[in-house]
């Protein structure tokens, strides 16, 4: 069973890679820092906080959170009508997204 050690909203002190977008998280900027384990696994899940958001909203919406089979945002939102839906609520992350794929 996943448990979260610690989460923390702060600004980066370096430059980090989102997890769910995958895209760079500059020196300076908000970020959301969760320390998880499971069982003896431990490891940080580093992501843009409205990233984080939209990834919880979408994995709950459409029921993925099958823990063995995590994708990150920027591979399950690969369909361009389900991540238009999100855009009104997360319009930076939608947008990062999108610019992905561009
Ligand atoms: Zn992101």
């Amino acid at each position: 069973m996943i448990s979260n050690i610690s989460e923390k909203i702060g600004p980066a002190r370096k430059p980090h890679r989102c997890e769910e977008c995958g895209r760079t998280i500059p020196k300076g900027e908000v970020y959301l820092r969760q320390v998880n384990a499971d069982g003896s696994d431990i490891w940080t899940f580093k992501a843009h906080t409205d990233c984080a958001a939209l990834g919880v909203a979408y994995r709950t919406k459409h029921r993925l959170w099958d823990e063995y089979d995590w994708l990150p945002m920027y591979e399950l939102a690969d369909d361009d009508h389900l991540l238009g839906q999100w855009r009104g609520h997360y319009p930076h992350a939608v947008c990062r997204l999108e610019f992905n794929k561009s």
